[in-house]
């Protein structure tokens, strides 16, 4: 490792002082009023919040799960129900769907952004399509606009699972706007992430807000009167509080995420063009916040334990597409039913990426990433 200290993925321990004094004297705030639960620190939070994104309606749940379920509960997805969404993202996005037992319907990715292809979604509809579920996978927007046609004229809404997306845009408009709801994450690793687990919803349709508030209520809306069965989806009040004292430094720290994959692409040029790695694309009208920075190498594996020799953290998001999981064997698909997922996942690697990286760790990695493609014979040879 040459003596050098060693990169991490990522570095949850490196904060602002401000920010760290910040949190503590709002969680100081909940312990003085014993309002652990709920209470005016998630409204406070969810108010911020939605003034952010430009949103009507935010109902703060207890996970970026637990938001993807109550979303599907909203639009009243069943047993015998199908969802379409993306075999390559985290597994909860199918997840989900199997829990409502509902089939989860995959509609393979477009190589260049890796989010479900709309050239393929019509094909996937059926008369029992109940919604459509893109992923903005890795901090960049589906192609939404074709995505929203079709689901328009069929009649389907739309839930995002904007995860790990959070400041994200597509033609200007912000993800969590887009669909007809949309489901966030706030574990402690994603671009806006709390102590612990923490979700929200966000919809512009009122009805299906006073919908989430009740689902996450154990579908009541007065105490001990349940109009439907929802679940225990509450956000606690100190990780509202937590969140609201991040929400403001959200927009430089994913400034600061774009401007470490300007400066990854800068130094990674050579070898891209070279044909050694194929860096991340930015699709035309969207404006990515790296919550993961993926290029893709043949000979990933190998690439990954030099890196690794050399101190370098990555990660591999994700090494199994969903239609592969043993959970969803009895989906009757395999090896082949989805190529380009199946290709990525042997493909992608994540390079560290937090706003706190420095100039000398991005160059460290780089250096080594460049070093270990160039033992191997390029793609495209002379
Ligand atoms: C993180 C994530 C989730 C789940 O969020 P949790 O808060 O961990 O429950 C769902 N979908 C995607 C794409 C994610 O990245």
């Amino acid at each position: 490792m040459n003596g050098a200290r060693p990169v991490p993925l990522l570095d949850l321990t490196r904060y602002d002082e401000v920010l760290r004094s910040e949190i503590a004297r709002r969680v100081e705030e909940i312990f003085k009023t014993g309002r652990f639960v709920m209470g005016a620190a998630v409204e406070g939070f969810e108010g911020a919040l939605a003034r952010e994104i430009g949103v009507s309606h935010v109902v703060g749940v207890s996970s970026g799960t637990d938001a993807l379920l109550a979303a599907l509960m909203a639009v009243g997805v069943g047993p015998g129900d199908e969802v379409v969404t993306s075999p390559f993202t985290f597994f909860a996005s199918a997840g989900v769907i199997a829990r409502l037992n509902a089939l989860p319907v995959f509609v393979d990715i477009d190589p260049a952004t890796f989010n479900l292809d709309p050239g393929r979604l019509e094909a996937a509809l059926t008369p029992r399509t109940k919604a459509i579920q893109p992923v903005h996978l890795y901090g960049q927007c589906a192609d939404m606009d074709p995505i929203l046609e079709i689901a328009g004229r069929r009649g389907v809404p739309v839930v995002e699972d904007a995860c790990q997306a959070i400041g994200a845009t597509y033609k200007g408009k912000p993800a969590g706007a887009l669909g007809t709801m949309a489901a966030f994450s706030f574990y402690p690793t994603k671009n806006l992430g709390a102590a612990g687990d923490a979700g929200a919803v966000t919809t512009e349709d009122g009805r299906l807000a006073g919908l989430l508030r009740s689902l996450r209520l154990h579908g009541g809306s007065v105490q001990y009167h349940h109009d439907r069965v929802g679940g225990n989806f509450r956000l606690d009040a100190l990780q509202a509080a937590v969140l609201h004292a991040k929400l403001p430094y959200l927009a430089r720290w994913n400034e600061r995420r774009r401007a470490i994959g300007v400066r990854y692409g800068e130094l990674l040029g050579d070898a891209a063009r070279a044909g050694r790695v194929t860096l991340p694309a930015e699709a035309p009208g969207r404006r990515h916040v790296y919550h993961q920075y993926v290029v893709r190498v043949a000979d990933r594996d190998r690439v990954k334990a030099r890196l690794a020799e050399e101190g370098i953290s990555t990660a591999v998001f994700y090494p199994i597409p969903l239609h592969l999981q043993e959970c969803f064997a009895d989906l009757g698909l395999r090896k082949g039913s989805f190529p380009e997922a199946e290709k990525a996942a042997m493909e992608v690697l994540a390079l560290p990426i937090f706003p706190e990286l420095t100039e000398g760790e991005i160059e460290r990695v780089t250096g080594a990433l460049v070093r270990a493609v160039g033992e191997s014979r390029p793609r495209y040879s002379k």
